[in-house]
């Protein structure tokens, strides 16, 4: 469910009055998103945003900039956390 607070991070979005197309560049360059990452770096609710993009992949893996994440830093993010990715950190600590 949805509830008002879950949203409310959204009003400290630093994006909030950017262009959002800045946010959803049509090239797949990693250079269409160095500016998007730049305001992204300095939002206060970054995790909040990352999280909400995580948690809807259907919708969020395929384009757009979330908690200065690409969609394919995101998919690698979600391979990590379900331990399916090639890192050494799901192979047992030191
Ligand atoms: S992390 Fe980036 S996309 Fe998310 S709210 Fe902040 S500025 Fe906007
Ligand atoms: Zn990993």
């Amino acid at each position: 469910m949805t509830t008002m607070a879950d949203q409310e991070w959204r009003t400290k979005a630093a994006c909030r009055n950017e262009d959002a197309e800045l946010f959803f560049p049509e090239r797949t360059s990693p250079y269409a998103y160095a500016l998007p990452r730049s305001i992204c770096s300095r939002c206060t609710v970054r995790t909040e945003c990352l999280e909400s993009a995580l948690k809807q992949p259907q919708t969020n893996d395929s384009t757009g900039m979330f908690g200065g994440f690409t969609p394919d830093e995101r998919r690698q993010i979600r391979r990590c956390r379900a331990g399916t990715c090639q890192h050494d950190h799901h192979r047992g600590q030191p």
